[in-house]
């Protein structure tokens, strides 16, 4: 077991703040024409790659791991931080030298920087023929003929209702074993460092029995596990009459019926005892007793909650206009330590340098990371958003230096925590599923706990979305390992 311990993962700063993505898989159903995207940013991103790949394969269009063979080239991409946007143009630049030598490729660009930027890729980026924001995908087999047509085409219009309820995703990088749904799209905080209000609209919720039909139909393929998504799930509220938050909380008292996120989890969690349930992101001013408790009747209802603190000190949450301070934080985590005990995994967002941040305010978030003792964490340095309030109302004085001090610091500190809580798991007997054998070796399968972590057993003779107890052995900050129990 001791060679496990040399994999503990440290995250260097610069890879904190790197850019993930994901493409489309070969698939070859005798289509015409071949798709491929590229995704980056969060995990809304990629699921609404699921949802475009759905149109366009209606469209005509099969999917492709192999830009050079593609005949329309889509990038999907995220606007968080400045560096996610680096990334998407210098990709850009690439594509363009395959579109030199095949003027026929069809080039687009979605999601947040397609709201961000619009006309202005059009203009400057010459190789983009089309930009389509995240509301506007029933809109992309539209934009792409008139684009091979030479047109060049644009639909950056947000939607107050759009919840694309009726599509079936494609499920793009799946292991067969977890899928993703999304509840809801856009939000109406306005954190002010944040720029997704500005690129995803206003809130709106999904029709729950799309939801619930979405989960059964994963469920009879084979899925065990599905995380139902938004950018802050506790605010999820729906009527038949209206599923645009801020329009329904005006006119509550006349609609027929509300379902709200507890509801909705219940009635996912009712699918089947056999399906396990996830959800993400909590905010930490919505999360309610109501949740907890409906977490805690459902065993399939998995006891991890990421729940975004982003700073541990109230005048800088205050500036960041997160609406809760350092004390209701804590006092949701007790709750949760009351409601579902220890063992419930939390992880949290984190953000170093924010403007104005002081090194006293900077200990803040280190001291409430030694309070909650996370169990993982996203860990970030600000970066200036145009158009965001923050860039508006405040000097980004903090400079790059501090920053990523300050963010090594809390990365430092994020590895003794969760190799003290993995340590914690230590001798426990608990239930993992199967999502395949280890990236490092085919003798070892992976799995995971309730509580989000990866386990790793020896490989016996289990497949994909089996459900094995297993006694934990040994663990490094990043993995527990574990053994087949009994054993
Ligand atoms: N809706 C989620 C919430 O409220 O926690 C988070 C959504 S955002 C896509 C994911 C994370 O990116 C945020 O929690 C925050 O830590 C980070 N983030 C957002 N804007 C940022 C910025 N301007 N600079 C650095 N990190 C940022
Ligand atoms: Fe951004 Fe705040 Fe909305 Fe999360 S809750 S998406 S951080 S504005």
């Amino acid at each position: 077991m001791e060679n496990f311990i040399k994999d503990i993962d440290i995250i260097a700063p610069e890879e904190a703040q790197a850019c993930d993505f994901k493409t489309t898989e070969e698939e070859n159903t005798g289509k015409s024409k071949k798709l491929y995207i590229e995704s980056y940013g969060c995990q809304m991103n990629f699921s609404d790659s699921e949802i475009v790949a759905s149109i366009m394969k209606e469209n005509g269009f099969d999917t492709t791991s192999d830009f050079e063979q593609a005949d329309v080239i889509f990038l999907n991409t995220c606007s968080i931080r400045e560096k996610a946007e680096q990334t998407v143009r210098k990709r850009l630049n690439q594509f363009n030298s395959v579109k030199k030598n095949k003027p026929e490729l069809t080039i687009g660009v979605l999601g947040c920087m397609a709201e961000r930027l619009k006309e202005k890729l059009l203009e400057e980026e010459k190789i983009v023929d089309v930009v389509v924001g995240p509301d506007a995908y029933r809109d992309l087999p539209s934009l792409v003929s008139s684009a091979e047509e030479g047109n060049k085409g644009v639909n950056t219009f947000l939607s107050r209702e759009e919840t694309y309820a009726d599509i079936s995703p494609v499920r793009l990088n799946s292991n067969g074993v977890s899928a993703f749904i999304s509840i809801m799209r856009g939000c109406d905080n306005m954190c002010s460092f944040c720029v997704v209000p500005f690129t995803r609209g206003r809130e709106r919720s999904r029709d729950p029995y799309s939801i619930v039909n979405e989960a059964r139909q994963l469920f009879q393929n084979g899925f065990r596990e599905v995380t139902l998504l938004g950018q802050n799930v506790d605010s999820y509220k729906w009527s038949p009459e209206e599923n645009n938050k801020a329009r329904l909380n005006k006119k509550e008292e006349v609609v027929s019926k509300v379902v709200n996120f507890a509801h909705l989890l219940e009635m996912v969690a009712q699918v089947n005892p056999l399906l396990r349930v996830r959800f993400s992101t909590s905010h930490p001013k919505d999360i309610t007793d109501e949740v907890l408790y409906t977490m805690k009747k459902y065993d399939n209802i998995c006891k991890y909650i990421h729940l975004p603190v982003q700073s541990g000190n109230s005048r800088v949450l205050e500036l960041m206009n997160r609406t809760y301070d350092r004390e209701w934080y804590l006092d949701r985590v007790r709750a949760i330590r009351e409601i579902l005990g220890e063992e419930c995994g939390i992880s949290s967002d984190m953000i170093a340098g924010f403007c104005t941040e002081t090194e006293e305010e900077h200990q803040d978030t280190l001291t409430l990371m030694d309070i909650v003792k996370y169990d993982f964490s996203y860990m970030f340095y600000y970066s200036e958003r145009p158009g965001t309030l923050a860039a508006k109302k405040y000097i980004d004085d903090i400079p790059l230096e501090t920053k990523k001090r300050r963010l090594a610091e809390i990365i430092d500190k994020q590895t003794s925590l969760s190799l003290e809580r993995n340590k914690l798991d230590i001798g426990k007997i608990q239930e993992i599923l199967i999502e395949g054998t280890s990236k490092r070796s085919e003798n070892q399968l992976k799995g995971r706990n309730s509580a989000n972590k990866v386990v790793i057993i020896p490989n016996q003779d289990y497949k994909k979305g089996d459900y094995v107890k297993v006694r934990i052995v040994d663990c490094s900050a990043a993995t527990l390992f574990g053994e087949v129990f009994p054993n």
